[in-house]
Order: structure tokens, then sequence, then C-alpha cells
């Protein structure tokens, strides 16, 4: 049962996913998430370094789709002034925001990597969906409201995975 909940990789943040690797992995596409894992979940734009992120990728021929449960003026105005794609009101960790995400890209599943800050939506969703995930720390400890719910769930589950050696 934990299975489902273990990343594959775990990442203090998405910069430390590089491009290089990801292409000798044969990685072409990511599909993210927003809150906590590009941006602190209550801060409206990209800062420097993660439009740089998105720039040294899309160099690389590597795809990104955003995909946040977020509702859509939130996921727009912070999307659209990048130029990327993007999923609003995604229901992760429902499979249905990956398979668009997937189909939007024309790639493989095992072309993209699912990334997100939450076990109960973006590593179960991707891992559900066949994914190959990574978590990454939150960029900031303070949540929404329903996120601070599942971290609630989320904790106990770090728990176990923890005491297993999972991650
Ligand atoms: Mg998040």
């Amino acid at each position: 049962m934990l299975n489902v909940f273990t990343p594959n990789r775990h990442a203090n943040n998405v910069l430390e996913i590089k491009p290089e690797e990801l292409k000798e992995r044969n990685i072409k596409g990511i599909i993210t998430d927003l809150d906590n894992t590009l941006v602190a979940w209550d801060e409206p734009d990209a800062p420097e370094e993660i439009i740089e992120w998105f720039r040294k990728m899309g160099e690389a021929g590597i795809e990104i789709v955003i995909a946040s449960n977020n509702n859509e003026n939130r996921v727009k105005l912070f999307s659209e002034p990048l130029d990327k794609s993007f999923i609003h009101s995604a229901r992760k960790p429902l499979a249905l925001a990956f398979q668009k995400a997937r189909k939007g890209m024309g790639l493989k599943k095992e072309e993209i990597i699912v990334v997100g800050d939450q076990l109960l939506t973006d590593v179960l969703g991707g891992n559900l969906a066949g994914y190959y995930t990574v978590l990454v720390t939150p960029i900031v400890e303070t949540d929404g409201f329903w996120t601070r719910i599942n971290r609630k769930i989320e904790n106990l589950i770090k728990k176990r995975l923890k005491r297993k050696g999972k991650i």
C-alpha cells in the first residue's frame, strides 16, 4: 500500500532536476505542480530562477505542462506570462489531468516525469497513472486550506515511509 505513496526520487527543489540528466534518461516532458513546487502557494508570479529553469528545459527540448488543483484564475495568471501550457482544477490524484497533459505533449508515459510537493495528490496520482514521480520539498511550510488537511494525512504516511526506509 505504501508503494503508491513512494516517489521514485526526492529533490530539495525543482532546480535540482537538470535537463542533461533528463535527456540522458530519454525524458521529454515534465508535468509539474504549481503551489509550493514552482513557487510559494501564496505567491502570484514565477521568480527569476524558475523562469531560467523553464528556459533551459525548453532549450533541451523538454516540454512542461503545469497541472494544478488550484483554480483557473491562479493557474492562468502564473502560467500565461511564461507561455506555458497549464491545467487548472486538475483534481489530482485523479488520472484525467495527467492524461490530458500527456496527450497535449504527444509523449509516452516513459518519456514524462511528474513533479510535485504533495504525496496525496502529485505522487499518488503520478504513481497510479504509471509515471516516474519526483517529490520536492514544499517551498514554504504554510499551505492553503485543503492542502493543510492533506498534509495531516501526508505526515502520517511519511512517518511510515521513513520507518520503512522508503524516503
Ligand atoms: Mg503543491
